[in-house]
C-alpha cells in the first residue's frame, strides 16, 4: 500500500510550491488507493506558530487535498526519536560525542586551513565506549567514511554522494532534543511512509536521511524529488512574481479545481493535456511525468484553465465555490431567491468569466434588487430618447412568447421603427435590467428574470 505525506514546516503561509507538493503527494497516494498523511514539522520551537499551521492546514483543505488521519505534530515525537537515537547507540551506528562547541569549531577551522572536506571528525567516533566524562555529549550518526551513498531518485535518477563529504551528523543535541534529520526519518519510518516527494531542496538530506534508514535496517522510501517553482521570468520564485500564498489565489477568486489543475501542470505532463479534471489527473498522475527543469509560473495559462473549469464544471460545483468564496470575502450568504436566480443564470455567465468575482459580477443582475441603481455609465445610457423608446418596447413584451426569438425579434421591431440597430436599444435595457454597461446578452437577463421582473425593471428605468 502506497503512503504519502506532506511535511511542511508551520513558518508562514502555505506556499503555492508547498502546495504543489502536497498535491502530488495527495494524487499519488489517491489514484492508487494509498494513504495521504499530513505532519507538521514543528520542531523548530522558536519559529513555529500555531497561526502557521492552521493557515496551512486552511489552505489544504480549501484546495481540497484532504489528508488520512489527523494531522501530527513532529515536535510531540521528540521521546520516540530520542528513543531510536539510543538504539542506535546501543548497537554501535552511533556514538557519544563529548567535543565542546569551541573544540568543533577549532577543529574546523584546521580543517578548511587543510582544504580537508570532512569539516569535523569527531575524536569520539572510535573511544571505547566505557569512556563516559562526566561531560554534556551528543549522539552523533556513525556514517561510513568510504564508498558513497546511492539515491535512485524517481525524479533526478541516480545521484551519489561520495560519504566522504558527509559528516558523522548529530541525531541527539545536549540537551536531550532530536535533530530534524533524525526526526524525519523516524516519523517516515512510524507513518510507514513509502514514497517520498518533496522539493530537491531536501536532495542532499535524502543522502543523510538514507544512511540513517541503513544504520537501523529500515527499508529507504522511494524519493521523487521535485524542481522548484520558478518565475514566469525563469528567476527563483519570489515576492516580485506575483501572489505566493495559496491563500491569495484563494482571494483573487479561482476554483480550488482549476488551481488544483494548475498546479498538476507546473512541473509534471502527461502528453499534451492541459485541462483535465481531477478524475484524469487521479489517474494520470505518476513520477516518470515530472520534468527535471524548474517549472516556470504562468498567470495566463492559469487564467485561461480556470475559464475552463468555470465554463465546464458541474453547476453544483460552480454554486459551491460561489458561495465558498462570497463568505470568504464577507458577504452576507445568498437568500434562496438569489441562489436560485444564480443557478439559471450560470449558463449565459459562464461564458468568458475567467474567475469566481468576474462570474459575480457579470450575476449582478440576479444577485440585485429593484429599484435597480444605474451606475454612472449605464445611467448615461438611459437617456431622454432611450426612456421613451423603452416605453414603447413595453406594450410588445407584455403580448410576446417569453422566449428567446420572440423577444429578439420585439426588441429588434422596436430599434428598427427608430431607424436603430439592436446594439443601440441593448444599452439602456443593459442599464435598466442590470443597471450596468457590461453585462450578458439581454436576450439571457429577460429570460432568467422573467416576463413580470423585466417589465418591472424597465417600468423604473423610463420612468
Ligand atoms: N519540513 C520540510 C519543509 O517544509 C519538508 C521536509 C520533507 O518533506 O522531508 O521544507
Amino acid at each position: 500500500r502506497i503512503v504519502t505525506r506532506f511535511a511542511p514546516s508551520p513558518t508562514g503561509f502555505l506556499h503555492i510550491g508547498g502546495a504543489r507538493t502536497a498535491l502530488f503527494n495527495w494524487l499519488y497516494a489517491r489514484g492508487r488507493g494509498g494513504a495521504f498523511l499530513l505532519r507538521i514539522e514543528d520542531t523548530d520551537r522558536a519559529r513555529s506558530t500555531p497561526e502557521a499551521t492552521a493557515a496551512i492546514l486552511d489552505g489544504l483543505t480549501w484546495l481540497g487535498l484532504d489528508w488520512d488521519g489527523e494531522a501530527t505534530s513532529q515536535a510531540e515525537g521528540a521521546a520516540r526519536h530520542a528513543e531510536v537515537a539510543r538504539a542506535m547507540l546501543a548497537a554501535g551506528t552511533a556514538y557519544k560525542c563529548f567535543a565542546t562547541p569551541e573544540q568543533i569549531e577549532a577543529a574546523r577551522e584546521t580543517a578548511r586551513a587543510e582544504g580537508k572536506t570532512t569539516l569535523f571528525d569527531s575524536p569520539w567516533r572510535d573511544a571505547p565506549a566505557d569512556t563516559h566524562p562526566d561531560a554534556p555529549f551528543v549522539i552523533r550518526l556513525k556514517a561510513p567514511r568510504d564508498g558513497e551513498t546511492v539515491i535512485e531518485d524517481a525524479v533526478q535518477g541516480r545521484v551519489a554522494f561520495r560519504n566522504d563529504h558527509l559528516d558523522d551528523m548529530v541525531l541527539l543535541r545536549a540537551d536531550g532534543t532530536p535533530t530534524y534529520m533524525l526526526a524525519v526519518v523516524v516519523d517516515d519510518h512510524d507513518m510507514g511512509v513509502t514514497h517520498v516527494i518533496r522539493g530537491d531542496d531536501h536532495l542532499n538530506n535524502a543522502a543523510r536521511q538514507t544512511l540513517v534508514y541503513r544504520a537501523m535496517g529500515w527499508d529507504v522510501p522511494v524519493f521523487a524529488h521535485i524542481p522548484l517553482i520558478h518565475g514566469p521570468d525563469g528567476k527563483k520564485l519570489s515576492k516580485r512574481h506575483g501572489a505566493l500564498g495559496i491563500d491569495e489565489y484563494r482571494r483573487m477568486g479561482y476554483p480550488p479545481a482549476a488551481l488544483r489543475n494548475y498546479l498538476a501542470r507546473l512541473g509534471w505532463s502527461h502528453g499534451d493535456a492541459e485541462f483535465f479534471t481531477d478524475t484524469d489527473a487521479l489517474a494520470w498522475f505518476d513520477l516518470p511525468g515530472i520534468n527535471r527543469a524548474p517549472a516556470r509560473l504562468d498567470f495566463r495559462k492559469l487564467d485561461h484553465l480556470s475559464g475552463q473549469h468555470l465554463a465546464t464544471a458541474p453547476d453544483a460545483a460552480v454554486l459551491h465555490d460561489l458561495d465558498a468564496w462570497l463568505a470568504a470575502t464577507g458577504a452576507a450568504p445568498l437568500t434562496d431567491a438569489r441562489r436560485d436566480g444564480l443557478a439559471r443564470a450560470l449558463p449565459s455567465l459562464r461564458e468568458r468569466a475567467r474567475t469566481l468575482p468576474e462570474l459575480i459580477e457579470k450575476a449582478h443582475f440576479v444577485l440585485t434588487d429593484r429599484p435597480i441603481v444605474p451606475d454612472e455609465k449605464a445611467a448615461k445610457a438611459l437617456d431622454d430618447v432611450s426612456r421613451s423608446i423603452l416605453r414603447e418596447l413595453t406594450p410588445r413584451l407584455h403580448n410576446v412568447n417569453w422566449q428567446r426569438e420572440d423577444l429578439e425579434a420585439a426588441v429588434k421591431a422596436v430599434a428598427e421603427d427608430h431607424g436603430l440597430g439592436l446594439g443601440k436599444l441593448a444599452q439602456p435595457l443593459r442599464a435598466a435590467l442590470a443597471g450596468r454597461s457590461v453585462t450578458p446578452s439581454v436576450f439571457d437577463m429577460m429570460l432568467v428574470i422573467g416576463r413580470d421582473e423585466t417589465l418591472a425593471r424597465i417600468a423604473d428605468a423610463a420612468a
